[in-house]
């Protein structure tokens, strides 16, 4: 039987668009971007139009405002040292509890290497930003305010809008990462006054090892890798042009599926929810059930150990991620499920299930077919489900 592939927020398939696009700058456009001649110019045009591709997704004013990456990590660190060195008058960073390591661990090390001040702006049990902290946050002294557009969990989304508007108005930078919402919920830069936003390839089914930073014209950037002239002497390193054509290729089929995203996606999650809660007992949906990513669902099952979960699904075929990681041999919740405030028994049983436009119906009945019956089984093993479980009326 066909595997089940539940976990696009790890990473999505590469589209086979994408791949026969990039096919040739292997062996036949296999120049580099930077040399004079013919092979050089085939390559160089190649990364034009993924240029204007990953521009047309964001709805960027314009091509040079792409900055490409190795992925979402380089470009959230490049914004936020760039952030900082361009502004040493202001001294404070503005973030989320729930924000991606790839913000996270390099905002915590700067706050105790370099004198930073970290401001982390908390959330409630739904996963939404406390708003009046947020406010209280964000000042004068702030040089970059940081807010992940939807989160990777829950796939909560933020109200960046918002946020970047009172950004603005205290002359802070504003960056989000976007790379869990593009190609998922629309993004249009025209309106949205984001200053920096962080892409990253391989979560819209394009290659792995490459993404974007967008810098809206007029904001001043530092690179983060020193060297040659490329990318305008913001990304020094010679171009994975094969990757970064199929990144444009991917963002361009991205913005073509976006309705099938939302509406077809987007049912087919909620059609695994509502099975997944009448079928299960003592299970909670978490994030926020208003305002999500369509393709995300993060579900707590009570009293089941969710790397159990994982591994019972594996044998039968379906892969899907754990809102729990080791940590010291025992299972703790994640950053996430922590700021979230979701009690441990409940967390340590969390599942994240997240579809995309390659999941079909059948894949759905499976999950609903497989997995009560594997929940029912470890929760008979447990003594603490025993003790907990509702009584039969
Ligand atoms: N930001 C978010 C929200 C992510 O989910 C991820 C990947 O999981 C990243 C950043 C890192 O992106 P990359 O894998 O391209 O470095």
């Amino acid at each position: 039987m066909q595997p089940v592939y539940l976990d696009n927020n790890a990473t999505t398939r590469t589209d086979p668009e994408v791949v026969s696009t990039m096919l040739p700058y292997f062996d036949v456009h296999f120049g580099n971007a930077s040399s004079s001649h013919r092979f050089g110019s085939a390559a160089a045009e190649g990364m034009r139009l993924a240029r204007r591709q990953v521009q047309a997704l964001l709805g960027a004013a314009q091509e040079q405002e792409i900055i490409f990456t190795s992925g979402g990590t380089e470009a959230n660190n490049m914004a936020l040292l760039s952030a900082l060195e361009t502004q040493p008058d202001r001294d404070e960073i503005v973030i989320t509890a729930v924000e991606h390591p790839a913000i996270l661990a390099l905002a915590t090390h700067l706050a105790k290497t370099r004198g930073v001040t970290l401001r982390v702006v908390e959330v409630d049990s739904c996963g939404r930003l406390d708003l009046d902290q947020f406010d209280e946050y964000v000042g004068s002294r702030t040089a970059l305010v940081s807010v992940m557009w939807a989160n990777n969990e829950t796939g909560t989304l933020f109200p960046i809008p918002r946020l970047a508007e009172r950004a603005r108005a205290f002359g802070a930078l504003f960056h989000t990462d976007a790379v869990q919402a593009a190609g998922r919920v629309p993004i249009d830069l025209k309106s949205v006054p984001v200053d920096m936003l962080s892409l990253s390839s391989h979560k819209l089914h394009g290659p792995k090892g490459v993404g974007a930073l967008y810098v809206r014209k007029g904001v001043a950037v530092r690179p983060l890798l020193r060297g040659g002239r490329q990318e305008r002497g913001r990304r020094a390193g010679t171009e994975n042009v094969p990757g970064i054509v199929g990144f444009g290729s991917a963002a361009a089929l991205a913005a073509r599926y976006l309705e099938v995203e939302q509406g077809w996606v987007g049912a087919l999650r909620d059609q695994l929810e509502q099975g997944l809660m009448q079928r299960i007992g003592q299970a909670h949906v978490l994030g926020d059930a208003q305002h999500r990513l369509p393709n995300t669902s993060c579900i707590a099952f009570d009293y089941v150990d969710g790397d159990a979960l994982l591994l019972l699904l594996d044998r039968v075929g379906i892969a899907v991620s754990s809102g729990a990681a080791c940590a010291s041999g025992a299972m703790e919740p994640s950053h996430v499920l922590h700021a979230m405030r979701v009690p441990a028994n409940a967390a340590r049983g969390a599942l994240r299930f997240s579809l995309s436009r390659d999941t079909t119906t059948p894949d759905i009945y499976r999950v609903l077919e497989e997995l009560p019956p594997i929940v029912a089984r470890l929760r008979a093993n447990s003594p603490l489900w025993r003790d907990h479980a509702p009584v039969p009326a």
